[in-house]
């Protein structure tokens, strides 16, 4: 494949393999978790027959994951009751890119483990010891560094404690700054919210390794070895904005948290692929492309009247799918550029689109 530089306007004439299946341009998958394997315990319908057939026929699959607490075998012993292949080395967390990261930043000059205080769950503590660290409770004040990831049994004393290491100076990781963490009910503070805690205790910064940080998809792309990967992923500010920062091609697919008035509330720019859910990589795609004022995709049109309020006209077959959903956010990306359109009038053109993606679920 050579067709790295080609933008998402997508469809040029000529371009041979404009309906090649997405899978076929790729050696490697980079796949984000929720919201696109599985929604808490139960799969997204779909997804693990389609990474099943996908590893069938040669494509390496990994799986990258912000969540640091859980060990990458219980990790994978999920994923395979659910029927996606999986191995504990096809799981990479942000835990083990945070312990690569402490390990290469401290080992300069020691011949003996370095003493990390393991602020975080069980994932962590593993990660840091498959490193050749030596995790420690935040009591231990000879501890070098800090790697601090999600952990649910962390106390308000631990904090207080890894607070004072902090302070100390010591090196500082941490694994993600996810704000928040999905429950069925809502939002539970996530990891970012425990590192903004100790920043405003301390007045320091973390290195950061999690999505969109380069260095956790660095990781798993070395852990699929040579060859090209794509990934894969729901969120728009981790995992789209991380597969930009890693230079990597990134396939959004709408099962999970994010709809397309959020790429356009967060300003995201469009990624290569837009997918309703993890078998159309499978299968011929079709881009968006530029066709005189507005956008085509497949049977699909989109064309932004210009207009107070930017209103979006989609036509083509009824019902819409994901063919007017690429046309729709080609054609609404292309005005965020070209005709300076408010970002709030952008965001309320595309929630027909996202109304298309909730009624196809
Ligand atoms: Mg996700």
């Amino acid at each position: 494949m050579s067709d790295e530089d080609e933008t998402n306007d997508g469809a040029a004439p000529g371009r041979p393999d404009a309906d090649e299946p997405p899978i076929c341009g790729y050696d490697g998958l980079a796949c984000d978790l929720d919201g696109v394997v599985y929604h808490g315990d139960q799969a997204v319908p779909g997804a693990p027959e389609a990474l099943s057939r996908m590893a069938a026929r040669g494509t390496a699959v990994v799986y990258v994951t912000n969540n640091a607490s859980r060990l990458p075998r219980d990790v994978a012993a999920s994923l395979i009751s659910l029927g996606a292949p999986a191995t504990a080395e096809s799981v990479v967390t942000s835990a083990q890119a945070g312990a690569a990261r402490v390990r290469r930043l401290v080992a300069a000059d020691r011949t003996e483990a370095p003493v990390v205080v393991a602020l975080g769950g069980p994932g962590v503590r593993a990660a840091l010891d498959a490193q050749g660290c030596r995790p420690v409770g935040p009591e231990a004040d000879e501890a070098v560094a800090v790697l601090q990831g999600y952990g649910p049994e962390l106390t308000v004393q631990d904090f207080a404690r890894a607070a004072r290491r902090i302070s100390d100076g010591v090196l500082w990781v941490a694994t993600n700054t996810d704000a928040t963490l999905p429950q069925p009910w809502g939002n539970a503070p996530g990891n970012g919210a425990y590192v903004g805690l100790l920043q405003a205790v301390t007045g320091r910064d973390p290195i950061v390794v999690g999505k969109p940080e380069p260095p956790l998809y660095d990781l798993a792309t070395e852990r699929l070895g040579a060859g090209r990967a794509l990934a894969i992923g729901d969120r728009l500010d981790t995992d789209i904005d991380g597969a930009a920062a890693a230079g990597l091609d990134a396939a959004w697919v709408l099962t999970g948290v994010h709809l397309p008035s959020d790429l356009m509330r967060l300003q995201t720019a469009l990624p290569r692929y837009v997918v309703a859910g993890l078998a159309e990589l499978e299968l011929p795609y079709a881009a968006a492309r530029a066709d005189g004022d507005g956008w085509v995709c497949g049977e699909h049109t989109a064309f932004i009247e210009p207009e107070v309020g930017a209103p979006l006209r989609l036509g083509g077959p009824r019902p819409p799918g994901i063919e007017a959903v690429r046309a729709g956010l080609a054609a609404l990306v292309a005005a965020r550029h070209t005709r300076a359109v408010p970002v709030e009038d952008l965001v309320a053109a595309a929630r027909q689109l996202d109304d298309i993606v909730t009624a196809a679920r």
